[in-house]
């Protein structure tokens, strides 16, 4: 994942943590050297280069993030792609790019059509939802701006995703919510993060609180564990009996994954971490995006090779972590095949026996996976029938 504008984002999204890594590391070092400008065309191709030159199979994926990548002007990308054809000879090479969608325009469009670039496009629901904390550099809400960028995304054929946050205002409303995304915007991958930050002031100017940080109060715009059980039951609830096989919610998809014992296609729910490193815009690369912290910077692409990062000590070191720092309450969970102790950003309880590295959102997930269990067992015999899943939607 690169981050070629680094945390600069148009956007004053009040839930955000990436504004926050502006007064870190990277960026500390970057600044007097031009915050603002983001990866330069000479990093940029050393990235391509180097990137392509890793990998080991024939398809290559680059992921484009921000803050907002698309402060990056267009040339910037019409530049990556001939980069890709020049030294991605012999591979088979994608892109998919994470956006607000504010910045999209015609050319825009026309250009993530003719490439074949998916796109993911930040949303957080019905207007009421989306403008409670996503605003602009003005304070104003910016649903309607983004509604309108989805529609030319579809004008123009351009596959995209909405990839959405589950807060303590939006998580009120899941039936809404849910609606919104299937029969609104006529979305067929959804994406929903749970929004989880601790509040801590320091004196750099930051307000959030990290990993190891103790005794820090959840954040009000935060979503409770029993909040993010009881939202995604409801979805769950709808989908199950309409829209198996048609439309695609991520943590259906994985906990279906993680009973038949495969890999879930998302780090939060998997054993290990995986390869989730993240390049900021001055090239240095950390373990994961939100682990964006000095103390987990794996070297720069200028001056360290990148086989030697990614696939490295510190960063198998950083990926094992997630299993074998695993508490004795999930290691017994009977959950664990789907859940995993989910993402170790948010393990900063305690279990019932006082043993640290529980995840917050744990009661959460044992509402649910309790909740969708039944069907999830059917949903796995169907498969392991060679029928499809969505036979499960005839129960009812
Ligand atoms: S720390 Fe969380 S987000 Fe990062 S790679 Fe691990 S599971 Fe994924
Ligand atoms: S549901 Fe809770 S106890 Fe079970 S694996 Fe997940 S975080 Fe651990």
């Amino acid at each position: 994942m690169a981050k070629p504008a680094g945390p600069q984002c148009n956007l004053r999204c009040k839930y955000c943590y990436y504004l926050e890594k502006q007064h870190l590391g990277s960026s500390q070092e970057q600044g007097a050297k031009g915050r603002g400008q983001g990866m330069t065309d000479k990093l940029l191709e050393q990235y391509i280069r180097d990137y392509i030159g890793v990998q080991q199979t024939p398809d290559v994926l680059f992921a484009w993030h921000g803050g907002e990548p698309m402060i990056k002007p267009l040339a910037f990308y019409k530049q990556a792609v001939r980069l890709q054809h020049y030294y991605g000879r012999g591979k088979r090479i994608s892109n998919s790019i994470q956006t607000n969608g504010l910045f999209l325009t015609p050319e825009w469009c026309q250009f993530l059509h003719d490439e074949g670039w998916l796109v993911g496009i930040s949303i957080d629901g019905t207007k009421e939802q989306h403008d409670a904390y996503r605003l602009d550099a003005h304070g104003q809400g910016t649903w309607e701006r983004v509604v309108e960028s989805i529609k030319m995304l579809n004008d123009y054929g351009v596959e995209w995703n909405a990839m959405a946050t589950a807060n303590h205002y939006n998580c009120q409303d899941p039936i809404a919510f849910y609606h919104f995304f299937r029969d609104e915007l006529k979305c067929k991958f959804l994406q929903i993060s749970p929004v989880v930050e601790r509040i801590k002031e320091h004196s750099d100017g930051r307000h959030l609180a990290q990993l190891f940080d103790e005794d820090c109060p959840i954040a009000p715009f935060s979503i409770r564990p029993e909040e993010w059980g009881h939202f995604m039951c409801a979805i769950f609830d709808d989908w199950v009996k309409h829209d198996v096989g048609e439309m695609f919610v991520q943590l259906f998809d994985a906990t279906l994954a993680g009973w038949l014992g495969e890999a879930p296609g998302v780090c939060v729910y998997a054993e290990e971490c995986g390869h989730a490193a993240v390049m900021e815009q001055n090239g240095d690369l950390y373990s994961c995006d939100h682990f964006v912290f000095p103390q987990y910077k794996l070297g720069n692409i200028r001056t360290h090779g990148l086989p030697q990062m990614l696939y490295g000590t510190k960063q198998n070191r950083f990926s094992r972590l997630k299993r074998e720092a695993l508490p004795r309450q999930c290691r017994e969970c009977q959950w664990l095949k789907a859940c995993h102790g989910e993402c170790p950003r948010l393990r900063f309880l305690r279990t019932a026996d006082g043993e640290p590295g529980l995840n917050y959102l744990c009661a959460g997930y044992r509402i649910f996976f309790q909740h969708v269990a039944p069907y999830m067992d059917y949903m796995m015999q169907e498969l392991l029938a060679g029928r499809p899943a969505s036979g499960v939607m005839s129960l009812f």
